[in-house]
C-alpha cells in the first residue's frame, strides 16, 4: 500500500482525537505532507474502525491518487496550509473549550504561560462555513508565525513537522483555551502575561526536557 506508514499514523491520530473528546463524532481531520502528496483522513468514516486502507492519498491540487474513499470535507484547508506554510501535518479539532472561546474573543489572551507553545497568542480566524477556500485562507493568515489557530465557531487547527509533536499539543490548546473561560467567567478583569513574556517563555522552552520538572 502506497504510504502505509504515514496512513496508520493518520488513522491512530484520529482514535487519539475521538478518544480523548477532541472531536464529536467523525468530526476533526488529520493529514501529513509527504513531499507532493498529501495523506488524509476519509470524510464521515467512524474512528473506531478506521483502517489504513480508508485513508486517502491525494496530490497538493486535491486530485484523489490512492484510496477509494472520498477525502475530508477540509481538504481544502489542509492543502492551503501546506502551500503557504513550510508545515508538514496538520490536525483539525472540534474541541469543545477551544470552540466555545472561538465565539467569544479575536485572539486567545495569553492568561497561561502555555500560550508560548504555539509561538505566541493564538490567533482566532474569522469564521466562513467549512470546506470552503475562504475559511482555508483566514486560518492560512491566522497561522503566520504561530502553530496554532482557533476558526470562529468551529473549532481549532495545529500544525507543525511532526504529527505525534502536534498531537501531543491538541490538549495544551484545549487547556489554555479552558483556564481563559473558567477565568473569564469569575467576574473579575483576567490577568493577561505581555508579548514580551511570551517570548521570554518560548525562548525558555527550548531546551525544556533536559531541564527538572517545573
Ligand atoms: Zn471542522
Amino acid at each position: 500500500m502506497v504510504l502505509h506508514d504515514e496512513r496508520q499514523e493518520v488513522v491512530e491520530a484520529c482514535q487519539y482525537l475521538s478518544d480523548n473528546g477532541l472531536v464529536v463524532g467523525t468530526a476533526g481531520n488529520v493529514s501529513i505532507r509527504v513531499d507532493d502528496r498529501v495523506v488524509i483522513s476519509p470524510s464521515g468514516v467512524n474512528y473506531q474502525g478506521m483502517t489504513a486502507a480508508d485513508v486517502v492519498v491525494v496530490s497538493m491540487d486535491g486530485t484523489s491518487l490512492d484510496g477509494g474513499l472520498k477525502p475530508s470535507s477540509e481538504l481544502p484547508l489542509h492543502l492551503a496550509i501546506y502551500r503557504g506554510t513550510t508545515h508538514s501535518t496538520v490536525v483539525h479539532t472540534h474541541s469543545p473549550a477551544s470552540t466555545a472561546l472561538s465565539t467569544v474573543v479575536e485572539v486567545v489572551p495569553a492568561s497561561h504561560y502555555y500560550t508560548a507553545l504555539f509561538g505566541g497568542s493564538v490567533r482566532v480566524a474569522p469564521y466562513a462555513r467549512f470546506g470552503t477556500d475562504e475559511l482555508a485562507q483566514n486560518v492560512v493568515d491566522a497561522l503566520v508565525d504561530r502553530t496554532a489557530a482557533l476558526m470562529s465557531n468551529h473549532g481549532a487547527v495545529l500544525a507543525g513537522s511532526q504529527l505525534s509533536k502536534v498531537l501531543e499539543q491538541v490538549p495544551y490548546l484545549e487547556y489554555i483555551c479552558d483556564v481563559q473561560l473558567r477565568a473569564g467567567s469569575y467576574g473579575s478583569t483576567v490577568k493577561v502575561l505581555g508579548d514580551e513574556e511570551i517570548q521570554r517563555v518560548l525562548a525558555g522552552l527550548i531546551g525544556y526536557g533536559q531541564e527538572s520538572a517545573r
